[in-house]
């Protein structure tokens, strides 16, 4: 949309308010809200300024002024507002006219702009399947402090959910037994449709949405894949949407990746493709799963780099909580046909040479998906610069199910790492693929490095729960 077309639509829908959006370190959004009357083409000029030394990870308070540049394609109608309210998202800017190098939506145009210039392809796209868990706060509390929580059983999720006010009217889902029951099993099935409404109402092309395998309220709904910026943007619409329309029901959303010990946690599976002028680049007949040579040395970046990747694409102490054994979160660093314990997936069902894609599993949302989703396509082009050959180095292809493999096979394949710490290891040591397109700059990885390990470090002093059922009676 043009700037001229944001101020027709300001008058047609008698906009009061124009909130400006820009983006944390951390993937959250943050707003500055001016009256429509103070906004015109000039603002989008000019920009709107800001403070940019409350924001963890951002300036310090001796540089502090920044601005937020907006961009008139990504206005979008609020459906919260009482006062009718235009959305648009904004880079940031510092007061001397340059992108401010930790700005995560500058850094994923500067990925697609590389992409482009290293001539590859036209356009990379990406679909994120974000699941996520609906609480009511009953339910979430007794989860959280139940006494019964004991981690060798997996029967404690469940245990720990049957208190319920209002007594146990039955159809309840059992731990990891949610895959698309219908009502009165499914409880959620109209929070979810009014999610979709306003998503559609709001611009995001919704495909689907369903039940997911968790016991009660584990959701995801997706939608159409897009190219990379428009695709985060998608995202961090999507989940303003769940979190707003789950308080107006009395509940709240979570994308915490594994909130229930002993349950599925929650992923953001990512698919992926490149294409150049329209035409599909991962796709060629007959080979593996129908990929094209340059397909499998994407795979190739993405397993090669996976150990530094994923301190951007998991980057919490939670999202390793979920990448273990036994509830469909990929813990091996393989690819394959279908098999969803593995890493990359290359979903083959009924998939045309446009659909040729690929699944790279293991991120969750707690990612910054500006950062992430520039992180993996940098890895990938990486691997294609470098003819990174996945089979040669032993990262598959593998059909077989990886969790029942005996433990002498399980010793040809690398697992991802087992902490936000050992992520945050990797990426210091290979960090170059990320750097040398100038996309993230040494001084960004640095500063995301020391602000990762002081959450680590946060999380690791606590006493943990589980502590008192090993060391209590010591
Ligand atoms: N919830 C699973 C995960 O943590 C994925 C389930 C699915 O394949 O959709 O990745
Ligand atoms: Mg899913
Ligand atoms: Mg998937």
């Amino acid at each position: 949309m043009a700037v001229e077309n944001v101020m027709k639509l300001i008058k047609e829908k008698n906009v009061e308010f124009v909130d400006f959006r820009f983006i944390s370190l951390l993937g959250q959004a943050h707003h500055i809200t001016l009256p429509a009357t103070e906004v015109d083409e000039e603002t989008f000029v000019n920009g709107v300024a800001f403070d940019g030394s409350s924001l963890p990870g951002f300036r310090g308070i001796e540089e502090s002024d920044m601005v937020m540049m907006p961009d008139p394609e990504s206005a979008y109608m609020d459906p919260f507002t009482a006062h009718p309210t235009l959305i648009v998202m904004s880079d940031i800017y510092t007061p001397d006219g340059q992108r401010y190098e930790r700005d995560p939506r500058s850094i994923a145009q500067k990925a697609e702009e590389y992409m482009q210039k290293s001539g590859v392809g036209t356009a990379a796209f990406f679909a994120p399947e974000s699941e996520f868990f609906i609480f009511d706060d009953v339910r979430y509390e007794s989860t959280m402090n139940s006494s019964s929580f004991s981690v060798d059983s997996e029967e404690a999720a469940w245990n720990s959910n049957r208190k319920e006010e209002g007594g146990n009217l039955g159809f309840k889902v059992r731990v990891k037994g949610g895959y698309v029951p219908v009502a009165p099993t499914d409880t959620q099935q109209d929070i979810r449709s009014e999610m979709v409404r306003l998503m559609q109402e709001s611009g995001l092309r919704v495909e689907r949405h369903h039940h997911e395998v968790a016991t009660a309220g584990q959701a995801e709904i997706n939608f159409r894949f897009d190219t990379l910026t428009k695709t985060a943007d998608n995202l961090m619409k999507y989940k303003y949407i769940i979190h707003n329309v789950a308080r107006q029901y009395g509940k709240v959303a979570t994308f915490m990746p594994k909130p229930l010990f002993g349950d599925n946690g929650s992923g953001m599976h990512v698919h992926q493709s490149i294409f150049n002028e329209g035409e599909p680049l991962f796709y060629e007949k007959g080979g593996y799963g129908n990929l094209s040579q340059m397909a499998l040395y994407y795979i190739g970046g993405i397993l090669h780099h996976a150990p530094a990747l994923l301190a951007i694409t998991n980057p919490s102490t939670n999202s390793f909580k979920r990448l273990v054994p036994g509830y469909e979160a990929p813990v091996n660093l393989v690819f394959s046909k279908g098999n969803r314990s593995a890493a990359v997936r290359i979903p083959v069902a009924a998939v045309t040479p446009k659909g040729c894609r690929i699944e790279f599993r293991t991120p969750d949302s707690t990612a910054n998906p500006y950062l992430a989703f520039a992180a993996m396509l940098l890895a990938g082009l990486d691997g294609i610069k470098r003819k990174i050959d996945p089979t040669a180095l032993g990262y598959g292809p593998f059909d077989k199910n990886i969790y029942e493999l005996s433990d002498e096979e399980k010793k040809e394949i690398r697992s991802v790492p087992g902490t936000l710490d050992e992520a945050l290891d990797a990426l210091e040591a290979d960090c170059d693929f990320l750097t040398e397109s100038g996309v993230f700059s040494k001084d960004f990885i640095d500063n995301y490095v020391a602000l990762k390990r002081s959450e680590a470090k946060a999380v690791a002093i606590r006493v943990h729960p589980h502590e008192y059922s090993l060391y209590f009676d010591c």
